[in-house]
């Protein structure tokens, strides 16, 4: 705990040079690693902001307990479902070709100092990352070493640039990524799954996602249907998200259909457009746009495409009755 502490406390000055008013972006999933991770910022007492970058499959249980325990971590903004890019790419994600963590995590915190959860005891892959790195691979090793790295690199810009023009403020301006990049902190590399729980339930004494616990028993949280997660937790995904497999057998039919929208998608899509409307005229379906993202099934053999087939305004839509009988 104290050498991770002090990892953070080193790298600060690091964070404060690409982001002065924020320090270090901190990359949150709600997961207990993460946790771990923001309590060990907040004790190492540097600036630091948290930051949760939404998939569009993020079981709601951790959306929940993420937006009730940690209402300071800000929502990254997410311009197209992962349906969406898979359809776009042609592809859906698998376990060879994990597109959707690139797409939509890996690219969070470009250009700054980012602490990250990843531990050497989740997998074989990740046992080979180190304290500090720095994307496409240009560095990775401790942080004595980073700075030696880093200092050897402003060196060789900074003969670059005309030394009567040189001013501190330029100095300043000298750093050792650009653009896209962004240098990766990775405070608990070392630590076990104990040593997680540990920390949490003995130290900071903080309570963690209901998905840990019976009946889920998740050992760590992704998306719903993660590509990367077992047969088992994918079965019980789809019992419990029924809408998520639903959502990617229409990316299937998608692409069966050679990329044309299939017949019971163009349904769905006219329910939104009536959702989102305020006038939800189809008795299948829910009366708001949330309960329709999670609940939402297509009824078999549903093809309306002019207004002139839909059923009347309000139609059975207090008791979902498809006769739109009101309730006696
Ligand atoms: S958790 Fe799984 S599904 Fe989600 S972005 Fe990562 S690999 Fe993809």
């Amino acid at each position: 705990m104290a050498k991770s502490v002090e990892l953070i406390q080193k790298a600060e000055r690091l964070a404060r040079m690409y982001d002065p008013e924020n320090g270090f972006y901190l990359a949150f999933s709600g997961g207990k690693d993460s946790q771990a991770l923001y309590h060990i910022t907040q004790l190492a007492g540097v600036a630091f902001k948290a930051h949760f970058s939404p998939t569009s499959v993020d079981p709601p249980q951790v959306i929940r307990f993420i937006r009730k325990n940690y209402p300071d971590c800000e929502f990254e903004k997410v311009d197209k479902s992962m349906y969406q890019v898979a359809k776009e790419m042609g592809m859906v994600p698998t376990m060879k070709l994990r597109w959707c963590c690139a797409k939509f995590k890996e690219s969070a915190g470009e250009g700054k100092v980012t602490l990250t959860g990843v531990r050497h005891a989740e997998s074989i892959k990740r046992s080979k990352r180190k304290e500090v790195e720095v994307t496409g691979h240009k560095f990775a090793g401790d942080i004595e070493e980073f700075f030696a790295w880093s200092a050897e690199k402003v060196a060789k810009k900074m003969k670059n640039i005309n030394q009567d023009e040189f001013s501190r403020d330029k100095e300043q301006e000298v750093r050792c990524i650009n653009g896209k990049d962004s240098i990766i902190v990775n405070p608990l590399v070392e630590w076990t799954d104990g040593d997680v729980w540990d920390f949490l339930n003995k130290v900071v004494e903080v309570p963690h996602c209901e998905l840990y616990d019976p009946p889920y028993n998740r050992r760590r949280i992704g998306c719903i249907l993660c590509p990367m997660s077992s047969r088992a937790t994918k079965l019980r995904d789809i019992e419990l998200y029924p809408y998520v497999k639903q959502k990617w057998l229409e990316v299937f039919e998608y692409f069966i259909g050679g990329g044309t929208t299939l017949p019971t998608q163009h349904a769905e899509n006219q329910a939104v457009l009536r959702t989102r409307g305020g006038r939800n005229t189809d008795p299948t379906t829910p009366t708001s746009s949330r309960k329709w993202q999670y609940n939402y099934t297509p009824a078999p053999n549903v093809r309306r495409t002019s207004k002139r087939n839909c059923p009347p305004p309000n139609h059975g839509q207090e008791t979902g009755n498809q006769d739109g009988e009101k309730p006696g």
